[in-house]
């Protein structure tokens, strides 16, 4: 038990506007009121001196290293990349979001966007644009293989998801598992075994040295023609030119694109126009400021109480 209970004041650090960084720390007082949880701005020189803990919503590093005494950040975000690129080498612990809720709330958006490719709605878009009156043949899920990259706390509930409704599921992670009714595969061959069989292919990977652009050109043509494929993890999981061109020619049948390698993606980028594309503006799950609230009240209670940091980072595996 750690004998030292004193609440040093948290600090809130954001490069949000003054509005949203103001909402934020409100939600988060609330759900702890005996803690003191201040703006970066806000805060003394004792104040910072004494800070242990921070919570975070990209927040600028060269704040974050004036802080003497911080030992471990909470971000707000389930993804970490962004943070762990603007924090480079770093002796900090990172703790980061994981939220029920925002596993329920990517379950339901990778729901909605499998049945939009299932349910053919780029194809019958266009039929009306055409003023075409036309019935495509019905396939039930059952015929349809979807199949996850990353099985994690947002993978296995969208796989939980995407059963209920009726679909084959697979899914590949790096360590070996097993999910009832999913077919797990792991490692290079495992990945390839999957591709060849997948009709829907989801992308809940974090973005790591290792998944950098691990839908190449080859990976993508293991994918039977005419798969679809739906990214909400990382635009730099997937060669962009690669993916255009498997687009271009109609070996991808579509793809529903929420990340991009720049955010916000610009106005003279291919996708925009591209018909076999559907793009979303990193729209998928967002956090909830309510739920994030109580669970980082949570972790920052368990830590008074032992003293133990909460699961964090492991920024060598770069998840
Ligand atoms: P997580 O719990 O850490 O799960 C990551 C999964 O990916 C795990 O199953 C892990 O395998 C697998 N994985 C990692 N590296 C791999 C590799 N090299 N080969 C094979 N599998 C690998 O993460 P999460 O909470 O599910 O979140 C996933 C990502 O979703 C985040 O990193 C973020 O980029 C993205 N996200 C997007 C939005 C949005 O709005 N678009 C919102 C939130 C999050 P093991 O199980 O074996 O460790």
């Amino acid at each position: 038990m750690n004998q030292d209970i004193s609440r040093d004041p948290i600090a809130f650090i954001s490069q949000a506007d003054h509005a949203l960084s103001t909402l934020w720390i409100k939600e988060l007082q609330l759900a702890m009121p005996e803690e003191k949880i201040l703006a970066f701005s806000d805060m003394s020189a004792i104040e910072r001196e004494q800070c242990r803990v921070a919570i975070v919503a990209n927040p600028d590093p060269a704040e974050l290293s004036t802080l003497p005494r911080l030992e471990w950040i909470h971000s707000v975000w389930a993804g970490v990349e962004r943070l762990m690129a603007d924090l480079g080498d770093t002796k900090l612990k990172i703790v980061r979001l994981v939220d029920p809720q925002l596993a329920t709330t990517m379950a339901e958006a990778v729901l909605a966007w499998t049945l939009y490719l299932h349910r053919q709605m780029p194809l019958y878009k266009q039929q009306q644009k055409l003023r075409l009156w036309k019935a495509q043949e019905y396939i039930t899920p059952a015929k349809k293989t979807v199949s996850i990259l990353g099985l994690g706390a947002l993978g296995e509930a969208a796989a939980k998801c995407l059963i209920s409704a009726g679909f084959k599921l697979c899914g590949w992670s790096r360590n070996p598992k097993q999910i009832k009714n999913v077919q797990c595969f792991s490692g290079n061959d495992g990945l390839k075994e999957m591709l060849a069989q997948t009709n829907i292919l989801i992308c809940l990977l974090p973005l790591t040295p290792e998944t950098r652009y691990l839908l190449d050109a080859e990976k993508i043509s293991m994918l039977p023609a005419g798969a679809e494929l739906i990214n909400f993890a990382r635009g730099a999981i997937i060669r962009d030119l690669d993916l255009r061109a498997a687009l271009d020619s109609t070996h991808l049948n579509h793809a529903v694109l929420d990340v991009f390698e720049v955010e916000p993606l610009p106005p003279n980028e291919w996708h925009w126009d591209h018909p076999r594309v559907t793009v979303l503006p990193h729209c998928s799950a967002p956090t909830n400021r309510n739920t994030a609230s109580a669970i980082v009240a949570k972790n920052i209670e368990n830590y008074r109480l032992s003293g133990a940091i909460p699961a964090h980072v492991d920024t060598r595996r770069g998840y």
